[in-house]
């Protein structure tokens, strides 16, 4: 591979968010180039080929690459892979953590409870604000695309790998606001904070050049005694949806 052309793969690859190349195999181009992680069993050549300059990649070719995807430990229990739904062009994006029994069964993010939740949420706020958009104008994926078992955490390296695809779907996008649905959605994109999201939701911040709001992921709002959080949660949906739509 030629410098200017290994130069322009790095550059993607830190745009993604990998941080460890090595190179496993000197006879095998770029492919060969695969990331660094926990040890284990030797990993597939997973890493994806740069878009031409200038040309934003579709979410058709991301979702291509994902593929019936196994490059995580998370795809042992998942029944779909749920890549994100929605507006391909939105202008604002929500991140959630990763698909719950609904979402795995269907293979679409936000369809249980905690999405009719955030439906209720996005379209009761935009109607009361006077702002004409629903829930099929806006994009709505997770960090990772399978679903953990017994629906835990993601853990950290399962962020890291699949993360690579929601930074993808972002950079695709590129929507003028995010907004980031809970912890794991926090720690995956606003990587210098380290407050919790009680402390960092109705603020803005910024992930790369898009500014980011951060608010309660809806499945914390379904618990009885968190009544507050979700007043709370709705005028931080306010403030997002009249910045992007005013
Ligand atoms: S969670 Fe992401 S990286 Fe892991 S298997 Fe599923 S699609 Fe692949």
């Amino acid at each position: 591979m030629n410098p200017e052309l290994l130069r322009r793969y790095l550059g993607y690859y830190q745009d993604l968010g990998f941080r460890h190349l090595y190179r496993r195999n000197q006879n095998r181009g770029a492919g060969a180039l695969a990331r660094g992680g926990p040890p284990g069993p030797p990993q597939p050549d997973f890493l994806p080929v740069p878009p031409a300059a200038g040309s934003p990649e579709l979410l058709a070719t991301i979702r291509e690459d994902i593929g019936d995807c196994r490059r995580c430990r998370l795809h042992e229990g998942r029944a779909k892979i749920v890549f994100g739904s929605g507006n391909q062009q939105a202008r604002l994006v929500f991140v959630g953590e990763g698909p719950g029994a609904d979402e795995d069964e269907q293979g679409l993010p936000f369809v249980g409870r905690a999405g009719q939740l955030l439906t209720q949420m996005i379209e009761g706020t935009a109607r009361k604000e006077g702002i004409p958009i629903q829930r099929k104008d806006v994009y709505i994926c997770n960090v990772v695309k399978c679903r953990p078992p017994g629906n835990r955490t993601p853990l950290p390296d399962e962020m890291e790998i699949c993360g690579q695809f929601l930074v993808r779907q972002l950079l695709a996008i590129r929507p003028k606001a995010i907004c980031l649905l809970g912890a794991t959605a926090v720690k995956a994109l606003l990587l210098d904070r380290k407050e919790g999201v009680t402390k960092l939701r109705g603020n803005w911040y910024r992930w790369r050049d898009i500014p980011v709001m951060v608010t309660y992921h809806p499945s914390y709002l379904l618990r009885p005694y968190n009544q507050s959080a979700k007043r709370e949660a709705w005028e931080d949906l306010k403030k997002v949806l009249h910045y992007v739509y005013d």
